[in-house]
């Protein structure tokens, strides 16, 4: 099996089969290996429809200790239907993985349902940039113990005005941890964030 020799663990493996991919996208043959590795921030070119999602997916719920309520992750994504889609994709890739909890924020919907999601112990927080920064000034969520920060369509998010939001969000976060950047373009104010914020970033292009 392809997706065991990337490394990945029998809990995911499981779910693999479960949802019947037989082999991984080349996002994903790149991106898994060096996730997995101790302490990597990334920057990957890819588009959306390339099996990103598990790309990031997979490494982050390997890495997450599920028996530890903190919220270890954090994915941001430019709308409510990616960030939804996201954690939903997430939940099903982690249905073997006892104890572990994804939890969306995003605008639209009720703060205080999202609120009480997060605080019966999400290790993973799918959101989207506007409300997590409305959260966060609320005291509705800490994320001053992240380990794992996925930026998903970076230049998406930057051209919606994100600029601000996101540097504010990255600034509660503890200033070591991995972050893994994925773009389908490289636009320069894409670099100014990685340059900004990652050490060293790994490079894939699919
Ligand atoms: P994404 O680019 O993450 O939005 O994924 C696009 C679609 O491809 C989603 O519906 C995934 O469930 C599916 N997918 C992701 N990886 C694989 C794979 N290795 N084999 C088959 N389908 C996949």
């Amino acid at each position: 099996n392809k997706f065991e020799q990337l490394g990945l663990n029998e809990e995911l493996l499981m779910a693999i089969e479960d949802m019947g991919f037989e082999t991984p996208s080349e996002v994903q043959e790149k991106a898994i290996p060096v996730l997995l590795a101790d302490n990597t921030d990334m920057v990957a070119l890819a588009q959306t429809g390339t099996g990103k999602t598990a790309a990031f997916g997979f490494p982050l719920i390997q890495k997450i200790n599920a028996n530890d309520k903190t919220t270890q992750g954090l994915i941001l994504s430019p709308t409510r239907e990616l960030c939804l889609q996201i954690a939903n994709e997430l939940k099903n890739y982690s249905k073997y993985v006892k104890g572990l909890r994804v939890a969306a924020i995003y605008g639209g919907a009720s703060i205080t349902e999202q609120a009480r999601d997060v605080k019966k112990g999400a290790q993973i927080i799918a959101a989207t940039p506007g409300r997590m920064q409305d959260m966060i000034n609320r005291g509705m969520v800490n994320i001053s113990q992240i380990e794992y920060c996925i930026l998903d369509e970076a230049d998406e998010m930057l051209n919606m005005g994100f600029y601000e939001d996101i540097t504010s969000i990255l600034s509660h976060t503890p200033e070591e941890k991995n972050t893994w950047l994925f773009s389908a373009t490289m636009p320069k104010e894409v670099s100014t964030i990685a340059r900004k914020f990652m050490h060293k970033p790994e490079e894939i292009t699919v």
